[in-house]
This record gives C-alpha cells, sequence and structure tokens, in this order.
C-alpha cells in the first residue's frame, strides 16, 4: 500500500541521469552514488556491493527505492548541501535553523565532517564559549530563525546538540533555554523531545542559575574605595541601589545593565567605576560558571582542538 501513496519529488534532488533512489516516509530522491560514496563513509558502505544479507543490496539490484528512516527535510537539507555547493556555505553567509540543524544531524549520522564542521560553525556564533562573543552574538549571528520564539529555537538546538554530542555548543545551549521563564520551557514541544537524564540536568542546571541571578545584583554594594569623595553618602545610595534590583534578574545575569548614567546622579565618579569594575568582574565570573552549573567540566573543545590534542599526544 505503501507504494500507492504519492511520494513527493524536489526538482533540484531528482536528476534524470542518477543514478540511486532513496525514500523516507514522504519523499524520494535520485541522485549519484559516486558521489554519496566519497562524501560519506555511511553511505559508501550501504552501497557497496556486495553483501549478501544487505536489504540496501537487494534494494539496488532490483533498481527499488532505498528506505531511509530520517525525516524528508533532514535528507533534503543534506543532499541539497552534497549536490548543490551553493545551498549551505560557512559564516558569514547566512543559513535557517532548520537547515542547519538538519545537516549537523545528518553530517553526524552519515560521517560527512566538513558539513559538520560548517553546521558547528554557525551554532558557534549563536552559542559560543566566550562572553565577548555572546555579547557580540545579536550582531554576528550567521543563523536565520523561522520561528519567532526564542524558547522554541532554543530547545531545538539543546537537542540537536545532546544528539551529536556537541561539547562547544552544550553549555551555552543550556544556558540559553534557562535564561527563560521555567512555564514557557516545559509547555514547549521541545521539552518533551528531551531524555529523562538531560531534563534532570536542565532542572538542576537552572536552579542553579536563578541563584547565581539572586546573587548576581552585589555589584551594586558600596566598592569602599578610598578616594571616594562622600562615602557616607555613597554608602548609603549604594544600599538603596542594591535593594532597588534584587528583583531586577529573573534569570539571566547577562542581561545589559545600563543604569550607570542615573547611577551617577547618586555617586561620585569613583564609586561609579568601582560598580562598573565589579559589574565586569560579576559578569565574567558567571560566565565562567557556566558549564559547572550544568554539569559540564568546561567549554568542551572544538573539532580542530581536539584534532591538535590528538597530535601533540602522538
Ligand atoms: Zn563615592
Amino acid at each position: 500500500m505503501q507504494d500507492m501513496l504519492r511520494m513527493e519529488r524536489f526538482p533540484e534532488l531528482w536528476f534524470e541521469d542518477g543514478n540511486v533512489v532513496f525514500q523516507t516516509e514522504t519523499a524520494e530522491f535520485r541522485v549519484y552514488r559516486g558521489i554519496l560514496a566519497a562524501r560519506s563513509s555511511v553511505f559508501r558502505n550501504m552501497l557497496s556491493i556486495p553483501h549478501p544479507r544487505s536489504s540496501f543490496t537487494q534494494a539496488i539490484h532490483d533498481e527499488q527505492p532505498i528506505r531511509l528512516p530520517d525525516s524528508a527535510q533532514e535528507i533534503r537539507s543534506l543532499f541539497s548541501a552534497i549536490f548543490d555547493s551553493s545551498f549551505f556555505e560557512r559564516p558569514p553567509v547566512k543559513a535557517r535553523l532548520s537547515v542547519v540543524l538538519a545537516i549537523a544531524r545528518m553530517g553526524h549520522k552519515y560521517d560527512i565532517a566538513y558539513l559538520l564542521e560548517r553546521a558547528l560553525e554557525h551554532l558557534a556564533i549563536s552559542y559560543p564559549r566566550t562572553l565577548d562573543n555572546w555579547d557580540k552574538r545579536d550582531y554576528t549571528r550567521s543563523i536565520i530563525h523561522e520561528v519567532k520564539l526564542g524558547v522554541t529555537n532554543n530547545l531545538c538546538v539543546l537537542n540537536t546538540a545532546l544528539q551529536i554530542s556537541a561539547t562547544t555548543i552544550l553549555p551555552a545551549a543550556f544556558y540559553a533555554c534557562a535564561r527563560r521563564d521555567l512555564k514557557d520551557v516545559l509547555d514547549n514541544r521541545g521539552w518533551c523531545e528531551l531524555g529523562e537524564t538531560h531534563k534532570r540536568q536542565f532542572l538542576l542546571g537552572y536552579v542553579k542559575q536563578t541563584s547565581a541571578c539572586k546573587a548576581f545584583h552585589r555589584f551594586l554594594r558600596w566598592p569602599e574605595d578610598e578616594d571616594c569623595q562622600e562615602p557616607s553618602k555613597c554608602e548609603r545610595k549604594s544600599r538603596v541601589w542594591e535593594a532597588s534590583n534584587e528583583d531586577w534578574f529573573d534569570h539571566d545575569p547577562l542581561e545589559i545593565w545600563d543604569n550607570w548614567d542615573k547611577m551617577a546622579v547618586d555617586l561620585c565618579g569613583v564609586c561609579v567605576l568601582g560598580c562598573k569594575e565589579q559589574y565586569l568582574i560579576a559578569r565574567q565570573e558567571f560566565w565562567d560558571s557556566i558549564p559547572e552549573l550544568f554539569g559540564f567540566s568546561g567549554w568542551g573543545a572544538s573539532e580542530k582542538e581536539m584534532d591538535q590534542t590528538m597530535a601533540d599526544s602522538m
């Protein structure tokens, strides 16, 4: 009955002289075996003949489609990236989030290192390992969000990053999800896709991140600088500032605080500078603590660094 269903075909992935047909649940693709085998060890093995007990082999002999368990969107993105060199380029060329994630998953699954690396480069701009890059990401990001809801996008990234063990992306992806209201996270469909272990990892981190937010406003405390021009006034006003900002952060200590001009009306210049210094230190300390909040030992090593470590140890 399956064959009776009309399979979707995409003109750009249905080559007249293609020599292998793949089928997902809803679509089929006619592409080139040699190119796939050259790009991917998994496809190479899948397409290699003979292998008497392989259903793939049977399918090839019969010129029947080879079934793939992935979604049509995933395979369409993957094959487009392989057969059209302009479809998925490195940053700063823009790419849609759904495409980046599909290629990250498929590149990982089918062992296509250059595509996986490219997808990780896009993700690393939005989910970086340094605070400096985190602050710049709104201007530098190469990913186009098709869905406007931040919590949905962040959970999609988190799910994919977990699936492919993208250690360099994971701490910032967990943090980005935990910046949101907990109810919005739990009500999102992406939450259901997380396994029990990762749900627990997220919730433990969420609680720690919330505690860190409560502690963060301490940068407003009087810096007690000996050059302070009006110690009694500055100390008193600092207390008011600290108290009035206790609820300022909900879940995100890295939210930019920009009340320095207002503060300069109450405190002397030396104390404002002192608070700014405390603020920068507190932000950096919080950033440095993110991997630990979510149970990681650090920000993860990128593929290139891993290669370097391997090379050094040999
Ligand atoms: Zn002062």
